[in-house]
Formats: structure tokens, sequence, C-alpha cells
């Protein structure tokens, strides 16, 4: 039995059961790639059935307000992939009459699709033969055939595309395409793989050469940058000053405080009077680690709208600002 095959054949053993695989509605299809994107699967069920339930097409979707679609978004963080993905439901909706394309071309010209997104819609909705390379695939290919190019690496994207779509099968692109993806997310897992158990052991070149543990190879390591964040809570009479955030970051659109950026942690703030300080919140990204502190003050001169308190649960505020707000009602 050959690669494919076999990974199909244990795809229909041990698959998991998630909606979107019982679809071949292109829009449900992209919202699930779209949420699931940098996600588990834990994390991201719950808000692709929110999602598919509150706008059911894509009609719906580009009807919606901005600030509810961030809103349902909140807490899934990466919140371009919101706004991109609102901005082209309005596109299809609107300019392809709700006609969503079914070449690999068009789709990967659509805002906020690339190479993969791109491949995994054409192939799943419309069976069009475009091999998906996601983290998984990459890890899978790169043990199975013992190859040692960096993942990250140019070069590594192209062989790791060629050779996947070398091994597609033209059949059945969608269903090689899950199980591949399905393959790398349950068994041949990012450490420890139980190989013992694997269908794949006897011709696997990792396994075969004790390389299991060393692919795949990647070339750069992140860097993480250390960020210090002040936020200022100004309060008035029950009411709180919040701002939309416009500057073309990873919370655009959101909403939070009037903030102030220091090189180091800020001890103490002079000028405007001081209701309270909050402790110091950690906030891991994959390029940052932000530390943040919130300053409850009277007055400033600060930009902003004020909303009553209990109001402020409509807006759609970054995860930071979450914390924050739960840590206020345990007190
Ligand atoms: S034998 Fe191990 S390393 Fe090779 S494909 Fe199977 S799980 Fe992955």
């Amino acid at each position: 039995m050959d690669f494919s095959q076999t990974v199909i054949r244990w795809y229909n053993k041990n698959k998991r059961d998630l909606p979107w695989r019982h679809t071949k509605d292109p829009y449900k299809i992209w919202l699930s790639e779209i949420i699931m994107q940098q996600t588990r699967v834990r994390q991201g069920l719950p808000y692709y059935n929110t999602f598919a339930q509150k706008f059911p097409t894509v009609h719906a979707l580009a009807k919606a307000k901005e600030d509810v679609v961030m809103k349902t978004w909140q807490g899934l963080g990466y919140y371009s992939r919101a706004r991109n993905l609102h901005h082209t439901a309005k596109f299809i909706s609107k300019d392809l009459n709700g006609k969503f394309p079914n070449e690999f071309e068009e789709i990967k010209k659509l805002k906020g699709i690339g190479e993969y997104t791109a491949s995994a819609i054409a192939s799943f909705a419309f069976d069009k033969p475009h091999a998906v390379v996601d983290g998984n695939v990459f890890r899978v290919l790169s043990r199975y055939l013992g190859i040692k190019i960096p993942i990250d690496s140019t070069e590594g994207k192209k062989v790791f595309t060629q050779k996947a779509n070398l091994l597609l099968d033209k059949k059945d692109p969608g269903t090689f395409n899950q199980a591949i993806m399905e393959f790398g997310a349950l068994q041949c897992v990012p450490q420890n793989p139980d190989c013992g158990i694997c269908p794949l052991k006897k011709t696997c070149k990792a396994f075969a050469k004790d390389l299991v543990a060393k692919l795949p190879v990647k070339s750069q390591k992140t860097k993480v940058r250390t960020r210090y964040f002040n936020y200022f809570v100004v309060r008035k009479n029950n009411k709180t000053l919040i701002r939309k955030r416009t500057e073309n970051d990873i919370w655009k659109n959101m909403y939070d405080f009037p903030l102030l950026e220091t090189k180091k942690e800020m001890k103490k703030l002079n000028a405007t009077r001081v209701l309270s300080v909050s402790k110091s919140f950690k906030h891991v990204l994959s390029h940052q680690i932000i530390f943040a502190r919130f300053w409850e003050v009277e007055g400033g001169n600060h930009k902003g709208t004020y909303i009553h308190d209990n109001q402020l649960n409509r807006y759609a505020f970054p995860r930071l600002i979450e914390l924050y707000f739960e840590s206020k009602v345990k007190q």
C-alpha cells in the first residue's frame, strides 16, 4: 500500500468528527480554516459553531457590523484574521454576488487567504488537486522522507510543496489533505510520536535512521521582544474612557484604554491623580511578551469616549484588557 492510501485508511479509522468535515460549502470551509489557523481545535471549535450560527451565509457575515464581528472573535487572537474575514465576506457578497471562486488562483487573490488556505478551500470544497502544506504536513513529510532542509527556508517551502503534490491523491485530494494533516496532528505529533503503532513505520526514513526527534529542522529561532505597556483607566461617574484602536497592528479596530509604552517598567506616575494601580499582567504572543500595568486615574487630557461600566461588555477588547477586567471582578 502506498503512502497516500495508508494515510487515508488511517484517517478513516482515527479522524475526529468536526463539523466542517461534513460540508462542501466553501463559505463554511473558509470560515473553519481562518478560525483554526494558529489555534487548537478545542479552542477554535466553539468559535466556529458561534460564527456558523450567527452568520450562516457569506451575505449574513457581510451585512454584520464590524464591532459585532470583532466582539464575536474576541479571545481568539490574531485579530487581522477577523478583519480580513469581514472584508472578504463583503467582497464576495457584493462583487461576486455571493459566489465563492472555485479556482485556486482566484481563491488566493482574496484578502487574508494565502497558499495554504487557498489549497484547503480548493481541495475540500471543489476537489481541486492542490496539496496543503501546513505545520503538520511539513513534519510528516520531513520525517517520512527523511528531509533535513529547514522547513522555514524558501527552499524548504518549495521542496515540501513539491513532495506533497507528488504524493497527493489526485482522485480524492480533499480527503488526502485532511488525512495527512490529521495524521500529523494525532499520530506523527511534534514530541515523542508513538512510532511503534504507526502504519508508516516500515517505510519511514526518520524511524529507520533514528532521526524522529531531530526532524523537522528549523533554521531561525523567532526573536521575542519584551514590551512594557501602561494603560490609563480614566474614570468618571461610573464610566470608563475607552478608545477605538486605529493603529495598523494586531488589535486594529478593537477597543482599549489610552496607552503609554515605556522602555522599562513604570513604577510611578506623576501629574494625574492615581486612584489605584494594578499588578503587572504578563501576556505572551508569538513574537512579543507584554508586561502591562493598569493605572486607574481621574482627570487628564485623554481622547476617547466615556462608557458606562455596565455597557463595557458590548465592546471587543484585546485579551490583555479582558484579563484586567477579570481581575477586577475577582476583587
Ligand atoms: S514512524 Fe514515527 S516519525 Fe515516522 S511517520 Fe510514523 S509517527 Fe511519524
